[in-house]
Order: C-alpha cells, then structure tokens, then sequence
C-alpha cells in the first residue's frame, strides 16, 4: 500500500521534473497557453509577434512555437498560413536544433494528415520515431497523438485508441488541455467509424463539457457538429431497420424513434448556423451545409440545393477544405442535372472529380464517373455516356482487385464518416430520381456496372459484419484467404465465375423485368460448350485442353462489349450474358461465335485443328403469355436443354426457340422444361413450338 503511494509520488515529481526540464521559453508559453482556448486569434497574434522579434536571433531554432502556431491555425481554419509556416520552418532546417527537427517533423506530419495523407504522415512518424519519445513529455504526447490521428485515418483503430490513450496520459500529467480535446475528439470519431453510436455520444459529451469548462468556442462547436452526424446516422440506420419490419406497432415504434433522431440532428445543425460563423468554427459551418444540401436534394428543391451548394464551395475554397469543396460541386451537379441543365452540371462535375481524385478518394471518384454517364445519357449523347460507363466498369474492376490483402482496409474506409452518410443519400436520391422524374428517358446504368459496384459494397459489407477489433488481424488473415476462395473470377480464364452470376442475379433479374414493359431491350442468354472436348484432352493431354478453353474465352471476350458479362459456367462450358440486346443482337453474337470457330485452327502440338462450339440462346425475360414469363432458373433449364438440341442436331451450330405462340398452356412450358434426349425439333414442332437452328458460314 505505502509502495504504492511512494511510487505515485516519485511519478508525480518526475513528470514535473520532465516538464520543466522541457522548459518551453516561458516568454511565449505563458500567453500562448492564456489564450489558446478562449481566444485562438489572440494566442496566434502573439505568438506571430513572438516570432518576428525573435526569427533573426542566432540562438539555434527550437520550432515549438512554429508547431504551435501551425496547429492553432489550422484549429481556426488558416490552412494557406498553417502550409507556409512549415514550409518556413523547414527552409530553417539548417539552424534547427535537435529538438527544432523534431517539431518540423510534427508540423509536417499534422499538415500531411490535414489533407488525409496518410501514407507520407506515416513516413515522417517512423523517423522521428525515437528522437520524439527520447527528447521530453510534449514532444512524446504529440508524438502518440498524432500516429494516433493517423492509424485512426488508416483505419488501425485498435492501434489508434492505444496511441491516443498513451498521448492522453501524456498530456493529462503535463497538463497539456490542447492534446486531451484532440484525444477525445479522435475517440469520437472512432466510435462513429465502428458504429458505436452511443458510445461516441457519450464521449462526445465528455468532450463537450471539457470544451465548456476550458471556453473553448471551437471545440464546443465542434462537438454539435459531431452530435448533429452521429444522430443523423443512427436517423438513417432505423430507416433502413424499418424497412426491414413487418409488425405495425413495430414499425410505428422505429418510426418514432427515426423521427426523434432526425430532431436532434436538426437541432444540432440549426446550432451550428446560429453559433459558427461568429466564432469563425468553419468545419462544422460547412459540415452542416453538406448536411442541409442533401436535405433540399430529398426534398427536390433544387433551387435551394444549387444555392447552398455555391455557398458551401466559396466558404470551403476559403478555408482550404477540398472534400468538403468537391462534395459540394458533386451535389451541385445532381441539382443542375436535375434542371436538365446539362452542361453547368458537367462543369460542376468536372470540378468534383479533379479534387476527388487528388485525394484518391477512390469511392468518390466511381460515383463521379457514374453521374458523368447519367448526365450524358439524359442529354442523349450516347456515345459519351457509354464511354463513361466503360470507364466506370473499368476502375470498379481495378478497385475490386485491389479488394485483397491489405487494401480491405483501404476499402473499409469508402463507407466512414460523411462518406457514408452521403453516399447512403446518394443512393436514395439516384433511386428516387430513376423512379420518378426520368422514369420514361433511359437513365439507368448498364447493369454490368451497377453489378459490380454492387459486389464491392457485398464484400465490404460482408467484411463489416465480420469485424472484430479486438481479433483484427487474425480476422484480417481469415478475411483474405476468405476472399480468394470467393474470388468472383476463373484463375485460368479470368471470366467471371458462377459465384459472381450469384451475387449479381437478383440484380439482373430484376432490372429485365423492370425495363421489360418499357422498352425492346432485353438480356440475352446463350449457353455455350465446346465440342468432343474430352477427345481434345485424351488426344493432347490436360495442359494442351486448357489451352483451348483460353482460346475460346478470349474469343468470347473479344466479341463482347465490356457491359456484357462472360462467366466460365462449368468445364467447358460458358454463359454470356448480352446485358442490351434483341432477337437480332443476340442472333449476330452467336454468328460471330460459331463462325469465329469453325474458321479458325488451334494450334496443338504441331496439328492444327478446329476447335468448334455448340451452342443454346435465349432472350430474357421469355414470355410465356399476356403478363407471364420464364423464371430465371427455369430459363437457364431451357436454354440447357436447346445446348443439349445443338449438340444432338449434330454440334457446331446453335438453336433456340423460333417464334411461339404468344400464349404457351402449362403442358407446353412443361415440354419446354422436360426437355430431354428422346425430344428433337420435330417434337417440339408437334407441340406447336418450333426449334430455330443457327449454322456457321461453313456448314
Ligand atoms: P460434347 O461435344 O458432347 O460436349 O463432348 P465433350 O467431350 O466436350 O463433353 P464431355 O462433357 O463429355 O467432356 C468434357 C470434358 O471437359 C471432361 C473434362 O475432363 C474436361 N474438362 C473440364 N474442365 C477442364 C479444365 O479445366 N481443363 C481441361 N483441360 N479439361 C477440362
Ligand atoms: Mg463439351
Ligand atoms: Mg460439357
């Protein structure tokens, strides 16, 4: 008992001893520290004061009060003069002393994680890893703060909470109030990512009155800001459960709730609008301007979301928030689409991507390039529109690669924060204007991208569920060798696989039979399989065999346009998916197909030889009356059975259902179904449903 008080007292006296071994130049630090809460704009001024009189002394730099100054600027939004007193700094380096080094690395790293640069910051924390925590207590709390700022921003929350913890300790026995709000500001956060919601009001309330009892404005302000998120999340969160419930009194009682929620965001952000400006609190100004332009969005008062939009853009280039600016411009160009004023909503687009892509914010960028195709579409440039989609379709592709290993966590981070909030909105929106206003005009994606997309959010959320922090990289491990095994690709052909065809059905099915009223596009099925394969590989061997599967698939993928989907079915056997097409699109594949191997020779070991296809097509939905038609199963069983027709009319050539009558009795589509080897056309043709057969040129 006694050692233990003894041992507290020594580590009283010694962190005293340390922080006035530390001794900061009392001349500044006194003032600095008088004001650095209540009044910001003082503490800078003199400490900018301090500064010049002291800039040409002969004394080797020591840089704490160039950190400082750089951290209360950015506190109060003045990113330009944060930048260049580091860029002063560093141009000291020369005169730095050995402490001075320390801080420009502090300085840079906390300008670098300002613009979320997370991997340079990191670069920086590991050099001056030994020096910092060696040198004194400040140093050292700064130090665990800000590896903490930027694991957190890297998604290594566990390691973040222990850093922030540490610099916490830190900053408490040194008393140093500046870090103990970062801390708490970060742990809120932190919460927010792992959806902790109530844990992350809580501790933002501690933050509050921390904030309260220091008159600290800033910070105060800040903590609506965090409020007015978090109940807009937990607002958003019951939507979704709602709609989920099937119970009356259940759904009265989450709507309850979903309003209540929505209230006090409300009255967080109408906080913010009377109390921000006059304190000069400009990220929480702009949070709660994003949050009001997504309101008038959903409400569709344009007119009102393109005039907060402008707004938000002029005070965000003012203070130097480039998300918040393209944020702005990307919801600026969703209310000008919307006016159909085209080319202003391109323009707004375009500035939007630009900075989105200067901070890699890889999500963004994708719902860039998805609302570039909706614009175009809606003007009616076709050609435009559809290159955006190609690219869209491409950079989904390289970002579900990048979906293994480590860049699981890079993923994680597309949902977090405002992200989240504003792509969930997003979705709604886009939802609400397909349903409603461009209802009748073709603006809906090409469904091989939304599907994509659709896969990148089912793996992240799957990896959501999962998550654990406590267990993170054994789950990480199990996560990865959990991916590969569901890779959506065939390692031989790099066609997609059946897995993928699973995921996206529902999709697929649902879109065809939505468009199916509305227009002549339909999606085309074809069931394809190669000839005597096994003779291929008895005669040449395996290795040989797959080297003809690979043929076959870069046919195929090179006869399709990239919103079509090609999935390596079985063995040898392939199902492409014409996501677009007709009775005459869908003829021309196959064409193209059988010509394509019936005229070609596949080298194989010295002998050249031909490798043919048979194959069964189909377009979907297959209507089977006035308001029936086909299931997708039952589809896929049908188009089997006409594969099975092609083979048994003696392969290499294709069939499918000609024209039938337009209303098919239950015994008729039993026919069709039941298919089995005894049936030939002339069957069919009994039952009043007439086989078409499709040769190659050759034949
Ligand atoms: P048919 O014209 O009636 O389709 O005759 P077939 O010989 O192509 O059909 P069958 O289904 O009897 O044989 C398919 C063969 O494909 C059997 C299997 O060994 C082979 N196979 C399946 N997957 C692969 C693979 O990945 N590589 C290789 N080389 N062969 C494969
Ligand atoms: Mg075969
Ligand atoms: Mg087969």
């Amino acid at each position: 008992m006694l050692n233990r008080a003894v041992f507290w007292i020594l580590l009283a006296c010694a962190a005293l001893l340390t922080a006035k071994a530390s001794a900061t130049p009392s001349s500044w630090f006194n003032d600095y520290k008088n004001h650095q809460h209540s009044d910001p704009f003082l503490a800078i001024e003199s400490l900018e004061k301090w500064l010049n009189e002291n800039a040409q002394s002969d004394v080797a730099i020591d840089g704490e009060a160039y950190f400082r100054l750089t951290q209360l600027y950015f506190k109060v939004g003045r990113t330009t003069q944060a930048k260049s007193t580091i860029e002063l700094l560093k141009s000291q380096e020369e005169q730095l002393s050995e402490q001075g080094k320390v801080w420009l690395g502090l300085a840079q790293v906390s300008g670098l994680l300002a613009e979320v640069k997370v991997d340079p910051a990191r670069a920086i924390l590991i050099d001056i890893k030994s020096d910092a925590l060696n040198n004194n207590k400040t140093m050292a709390a700064y130090f665990y703060y800000l590896e903490g700022q930027q694991r957190s921003l890297n998604s290594l929350y566990e390691d973040a909470i222990s850093d922030l913890n540490e610099a916490g300790i830190i900053a408490e026995s040194i008393d140093e109030t500046y870090i103990q709000l970062g801390v708490l500001s970060h742990l809120v956060n932190i919460q927010y990512y792992m959806e902790q919601y109530e844990e992350s009001l809580k501790t933002n309330q501690l933050l509050a009155e921390k904030a309260l009892s220091l008159n600290d404005n800033f910070i105060r302000i800040f903590t609506y800001s965090n409020a007015m998120n978090i109940y807009y999340m937990m607002a958003n969160k019951k939507n979704m459960e709602i709609g989920t419930l099937t119970d009356q009194s259940d759904i009265d009682r989450a709507e309850a709730i979903h309003q209540d929620y929505i209230q006090k965001s409300t009255f967080y952000r109408n906080k913010i609008f009377d109390e921000a400006r006059e304190v000069g609190a400009f990220k929480p100004y702009l949070r709660a301007k994003i949050q009001l332009q997504n309101e008038f969005l959903r409400e569709e008062d344009f007119d009102k979301a393109i005039q907060t939009a402008k707004e938000s853009i002029e005070t965000a280039e003012k203070y130097i928030s480039p998300f918040e600016k393209a944020v702005s411009y990307n919801n600026l160009s969703i209310a000008l689409r919307a006016q159909e004023k085209y080319e202003e909503a391109i323009e707004a687009l375009k500035q939007a991507e630009v900075i989105y892509r200067e901070m890699q914010q890889e999500q963004s960028i994708l719902w860039a390039l998805e609302d570039y195709s909706i614009i175009y579409e809606l003007k009616g440039d076709f050609e435009a529109a559809l290159d955006y989609r190609k690219q869209l379709h491409n950079e989904s592709m390289a970002l579900v690669r990048k979906t293994n290993n480590d860049k699981v966590l890079e993923l994680q981070k597309i949902f977090e924060s405002e992200k989240k909030q504003r792509e969930i909105d997003r979705l709604h929106q886009i939802n609400q204007l397909n349903e409603t206003k461009l209802s009748d005009q073709r603006a809906i994606l090409a469904l091989s991208v939304t599907s994509v997309i659709f896969v990148v959010i089912a793996l992240l959320l799957a990896y959501r569920r999962n998550k654990d922090i406590a267990n993170k990289n054994a789950l990480l491990d199990e996560l990865n060798s959990k991916l590969k095994e569901q890779a959506l690709r065939d390692p031989l052909t790099k066609l997609y696989n059946r897995r993928f065809i699973n995921e996206v059905q529902h999709k697929l099915v649902s879109r065809a039979l939505r468009e199916k009223n509305r227009s002549k596009r339909k999606l085309g099925l074809v069931l394809l399989d190669i000839d005597h394969f096994k003779a291929v590989n008895d005669q040449y061997g395996h290795d040989t065999g797959d080297q003809v599967l690979l043929s076959v698939a870069n046919d195929l993928t090179h006869s399709l346009r990239s919103e079509d989907i090609a999935v390596r079915w079985g063995g040898e056997e392939f199902l492409v998916i014409l996501t677009d097409t007709d009775k005459h699109g869908i003829t021309q594949f196959c064409e193209r197909m059988l010509n394509s191997r019936s005229s070609q020779t596949v080298n194989l070991k010295g002998q050249s030889l031909t490798v043919t296809t048979s194959l069964g097509y189909l377009l979907f939905p297959f209507s089977t009356g006035e308001e029936s038609s086909l299931t997708w199963d039952e589809s896929l069983k049908l188009l089997d059975n006409l594969l099975y027709l092609a083979k048994e009319n003696g392969r290499n050539q294709g069939a499918t259902i000609k024209n039938h009558k337009s209303s098919l009795s239950e015994e008729d589509k039993k026919n069709l179904l039941s298919l089995q080897a005894s049936y030939d056309g002339r069957i069919f043709a009994a039952k009043g449903i007439a086989v078409d057969w499709l040769k190659p040129l050759s034949q």
